[in-house]
């Protein structure tokens, strides 16, 4: 064997909480799992602050201790975590084929089994002072981090299904709610369009842009533009919601992975199967509608499961294959 080339039962890659789960449950199944981190080990966990609602922690957990727990926990049972890349996969389309995954465009990994757990990343404006203030009042998430803002005046960009449906969220628990929609009209579907124009204390402004985010440490303002007018004006808020989409983070399986049109990957009814066997994806890189850590956990849980009944069913096979002959 190439000294390049390591074989191995089940490769994890990504090191969110469903790459962790499928660790914890890869390893205690025995399937010696080895994981890749990637470029931000922990996850989109590692950005937030406070978790406040994973199940377990009645005091809130950091979002990095968290992580730090996980891998933990993943590695008393044998997990090994490794920093590094995948940068280019060859699936292969039998079952029992061995699947091949570059890391680091350097070493081939030969894995029975690959659990892609890659999440997808929360897009953005760009804008400096939102970067500067991200964690310090910017979010991408109102699940995780509305709470933060009871009874506090906040706002919230973007028109489609997310910032509609975080949009209200936020308005149950925030004193005010000011949407900001770049255009004159919203892409959220029309259901989600009538809960925002029904909730009272929620404001829709339309051709509106973010100039600036105000604030030195933490939140204090927006500087808003209309687009159409080219007016600014100043409003007060202690929080910022970013929800104009993520994007799944599944470049180098585009080929090989059937994904929706948005580029996540599309797994089998209620399992964690791709279309190829012995792939499996776990997480928010094949959920767009829940992004939860729990829910993420919960299907790293289940490619876990999905790869040691994989595997086993091949053994079984193999074992009958050699009774009979
Ligand atoms: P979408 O891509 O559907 O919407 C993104 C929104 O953000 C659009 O209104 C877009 O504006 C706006 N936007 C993008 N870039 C900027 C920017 N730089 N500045 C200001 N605004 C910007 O993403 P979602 O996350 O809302 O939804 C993703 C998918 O998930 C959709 O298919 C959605 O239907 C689905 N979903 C379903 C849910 C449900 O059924 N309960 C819940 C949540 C999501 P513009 O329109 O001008 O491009």
């Amino acid at each position: 064997m190439s000294e390049n080339i390591e074989q191995i039962k089940c490769l994890i890659i990504g090191s969110g909480p469903a790459g962790y789960t499928a660790a914890i449950y890869a390893s205690r199944a025995d399937l010696k799992p080895v994981m890749y981190t990637g470029m931000e080990p922990g996850g989109q966990l590692t950005t937030t602050t406070e978790v406040d609602n994973f199940p377990g922690y009645p005091e809130g957990i950091d979002g990095p201790q968290m992580m730090m727990d996980l891998q933990k926990q993943a590695e008393r049972f044998g997990t090994e975590v490794r920093i590094g890349m995948a940068t280019e996969v060859k699936f292969n389309e039998k079952v029992g084929g061995i699947h091949k995954v570059c890391i680091d465009n350097a070493k081939w990994i030969e894995a029975e089994t690959v659990i892609i757990s890659t999440g997808a990343t929360a897009k953005y404006l760009g804008l400096p002072s939102e970067q500067r203030l991200r964690g310090g009042g910017v979010s991408a998430c109102a699940v995780c981090d509305g709470f933060f803002y009871k009874n506090q005046d906040v706002a919230i960009v973007g028109g489609g299904d997310t910032a509609a449906e975080e949009a209200t969220y936020l308005a149950n628990i925030c004193n005010k709610v000011t949407m900001l929609v770049r255009k004159g009209e919203m892409r959220a579907s029309m259901a989600m369009q009538h809960r925002v124009n029904t909730t009272k204390n929620l404001e829709v402004r339309y051709y509106s842009e973010i100039d600036e985010v105000l604030g030195d440490q933490v939140v204090e303002g927006l500087r808003i533009l209309n687009n159409q007018t080219g007016e600014k004006e100043e409003i007060a808020i202690t929080g910022l919601f970013i929800a104009i989409g993520h994007k799944p983070n599944t470049d180098i399986f585009k080929g090989q992975l059937d994904m929706d049109e948005t580029g996540y990957l599309i797994t089998d009814a209620k399992s964690t199967k791709t279309n190829l066997p012995g792939v499996f994806a776990s997480g928010d890189v094949q959920d767009k509608d829940y992004r939860q850590a729990i829910t993420a956990a919960g299907s790293g849980c289940m490619a876990a499961m999905d790869a040691e009944r994989y595997l086993a069913e091949i053994e079984t096979k193999e074992t009958e294959k050699e009774v009979t002959a």
